[in-house]
């Protein structure tokens, strides 16, 4: 190592615990080299010291990236946001968040990968790995148990153990895998004790039962009690807290901390530093490259969530009309830390559509104007013009998005506007094809109005790509392959928490490891569109179904999936597992693999998906560790969580001596 903690006065020892600033470690007095740290994730937002933000590619959001259930986007936005990184000379991206979709209401949730941890681990470790791939760190963020904005700094997240393995330390857990440089601690107290000064989370779980080597930072702002955090081993305070030098020197002078925790700390600083200066940090992509990337992982992940008679794709020789201001600038990017500013200008999708379909005409109403940060909401009361223009034409494309998401606060809701919904249902009235575009990074309870309408596309926030990726889909240019990463359900109500967002002070997890389709399978509940569910202008067969037995618990499943249609496209087969004897409580079914597969109309592709150790396991609080029990397994292989196409079985037969009461 070339920098040495003991060439370090005590006083450029405690500097090193905090920033140097907003977004710089300290240099302890010019003799380490600072590490620039910025935003994420969804691309990179670098703050100038005049509080300027620096223009970047504005990537979509993760949960889009999630929905695209394609390892090489994920990994591909990595690279292009370390492009970004590189030419604005930054060392550590502040991204990703593996946080799991406990409540639709998460204002954060666009930031965020999925509902399940398997799905959001594994799309998080190509994530990272593209991004320090091209010499750029990361901060894998928010550890842990943080899944609501609302009381996120006051309110105690209650978790059982195992639950705390299984749902929320999952995703870290997998997207430790890829090393990042650093992990970011959440800003809420878990089972009674601070994230940032808890002994057990930072030094027992993450440093010792996962393994991480890497530099631990706060949240900005997270720490309450510098000494005690260093303590439990969090090493960098961030952003620079003056409160940090005076308090951690008052504590080692009254013995509360030793020298030895200090260096421990101020080494990760330190090792940080040297890798900053040892990576090479390459731009692979040139800014017109990381335009069309943004278009591409927006296509991939864009959701056609219903298309009843095919109205979609758009045909020539037909006659549109396009409704809403978002078909002109549409919301592309939730607020918050991760609210990149672009320098792109979007083109209108009206313009783009007649573009690409010359042959047929497509008229723009721009009512519903924006609703949210929209002062002059009256102009709702002129849209009855519009209904009149949507009667006679082949089809109408209405524009909407869900509730304003951002950092800082919770949904209230997840239905629509009302003037939306009215709008939708009216226009539905004078003509009987109606497409809805959604932008939205959560779920969108749609029940007022999905059977009034023919088909509707999930476009998420796609980031300056959107109306690209979207017209390309819409035109029938790409074929829609995105699948849902999180289930939308009809109604809030329908969610375990529903309204409920906690008293302020603790929110207990009383659903256990029933999150998501876990909950919706265990307890029957009939949802708008499951978890894994999204179509294609493509039909896709599922044969052959074998399980073979490589290992004790090791396992391949292969099935065929045919493209019974007449164009290309590609299907996200999804493999859950079913424990059916178990002494303890497990969901119905959990997703184990998947896998996208591109496949020619007429083609049957082979596909093979790969189970091991952790496929089977559930996290044993009596062992204190993963534990697999044996028996029978189901495996489940489907177009979505409720659409399971093949099943077959896998029997697990471990050494008798190794298992709890059998
Ligand atoms: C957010 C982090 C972000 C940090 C720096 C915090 O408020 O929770 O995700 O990286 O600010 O902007």
């Amino acid at each position: 190592m070339k920098y040495d903690v003991k060439k370090l006065t005590l006083e450029e020892k405690l500097s090193m615990l905090t920033g140097m600033d907003g977004w710089h470690t300290s240099t302890a007095n010019g003799k380490v080299r600072g590490v620039s740290v910025a935003d994420g994730p969804n691309g990179l937002r670098k703050v100038d010291p005049d509080r300027t933000t620096r223009k970047a590619t504005s990537m979509p959001a993760l949960s889009l990236v999630t929905n695209s259930w394609d390892r090489a986007l994920a990994y591909l936005d990595g690279e292009t946001i370390a492009a970004d990184c590189a030419d604005n000379d930054v060392d550590v991206l502040l991204a990703p968040g593996v946080n799991i979709k406990r409540t639709p209401l998460c204002g954060r949730n666009f930031e965020y990968f999925s509902e399940d941890p398997f799905l959001a681990g594994t799309m998080a470790r190509e994530y990272i790995r593209g991004v320090q791939d091209c010499g750029v760190g990361t901060s894998l963020k928010h550890f842990c148990a943080n899944n609501r904005e609302k009381g996120r700094i006051t309110q105690t997240s209650e978790v059982d153990e195992r639950t705390l393995h299984e749902i929320y330390l999952k995703p870290f857990e997998m997207a430790l895998e890829a090393d990042p440089w650093t992990v970011m601690c959440s800003y809420n107290p878990l089972n009674g004790a601070y994230v940032s000064e808890s002994k057990k989370m930072l030094s027992g779980v993450l440093r010792g039962q996962l393994g991480y080597k890497g530099l631990i930072m706060s949240d900005w702002g997270a720490v309450r009690n510098p000494y005690k955090s260093i303590k439990a081993t969090l090493d960098l305070i961030m952003p620079y807290n003056k409160n940090t030098v005076e308090n951690v020197k008052d504590a080692l002078d009254k013995g509360f901390i030793t020298i030895e925790e200090i260096d421990f700390c101020v080494k990760n600083v330190l090792s940080l530093a040297e890798k900053a200066e040892n990576a090479e940090k390459t731009a692979r992509y040139t800014p017109q490259e990381r335009h069309e990337n943004a278009v591409r992982i927006a296509e991939g992940g864009m959701v056609l969530l219903k298309n009843e008679e095919n109205v979609l794709p758009l045909s020539g020789g037909k006659n549109y009309l396009v409704c809403g201001k978002l078909a002109k600038e549409p919301t592309t990017v939730g607020g918050g830390s991760a609210k990149v500013q672009t320098a792109y200008e979007q083109r209108p999708l009206y313009d783009l559509l007649a573009e690409k379909l010359p042959k047929a005409t497509f008229e723009a109403y721009l009512r519903p104007g924006k609703i949210f940060n929209n002062p002059d909401r009256v102009e709702l009361q002129f849209v009855r013009e519009g209904y009149e223009k949507a009667y006679g034409k082949d089809a109408v494309i209405i524009c909407v998005e869900g509730e304003c998401e951002s950092e800082g606060y919770d949904r209230n809701f997840i239905r629509l506007l009302p003037e939306y919904e009215e709008f939708i249902k009216n226009a539905a009235r004078y003509n009987k094809n109606v497409i809805v575009v959604v932008f939205a990074g959560s779920a969108v309870d749609m029940s007022a109005w999905i059977d009034d309408v023919k088909a509707v596309v999930l476009a998420g926030l796609a980031g300056e790509g959107a109306n690209e990726a979207l017209s390309a889909i819409l035109a029938g240019e790409v074929n829609p392959s995105g699948k849902l990463a999180e289930t939308f359900v009809w109604d809030l109500d329908d969610t375990y928490t529903g309204d409920d967002t906690g008293d302020g002070f603790t929110e207990r997890y009383d659903d256990g490891v029933f999150v998501g389709y876990r909950y919706y399978d265990k307890y029957d509940i009939d949802v708008l569109f499951p978890f894994g569910h999204g179509l294609s202008y493509a039909n896709f067969r599922y044969d052959n179904l074998t399980v073979e037995k490589k290992g004790v618990t090791d396992f391949t499943v292969s099935f065929d999936v045919t493209n019974t249609s007449s164009v290309d496209g590609a299907e996200v087969s999804q493999v859950y597992v079913r424990d059916i004897y178990s002494m303890v409580s497990r969901p119905d079914k959990e997703l184990q693999g998947f896998a996208k597969t591109f496949v020619k109309a007429g083609e049957t592709k082979r596909v093979s998906v790969e189970l091991d150790d952790r496929s089977f396991a559930y996290y044993s609080t009596e062992l204190d560790r993963w534990y697999v029990e044996s028996g029978p397994f189901e495996i489940l292989v489907g177009a979505s969580s409720r659409d399971i196409r093949l099943c077959g079985k896998a029997e697990i037969d471990l050494p008798d001596e190794e298992q709890l009461s059998k």
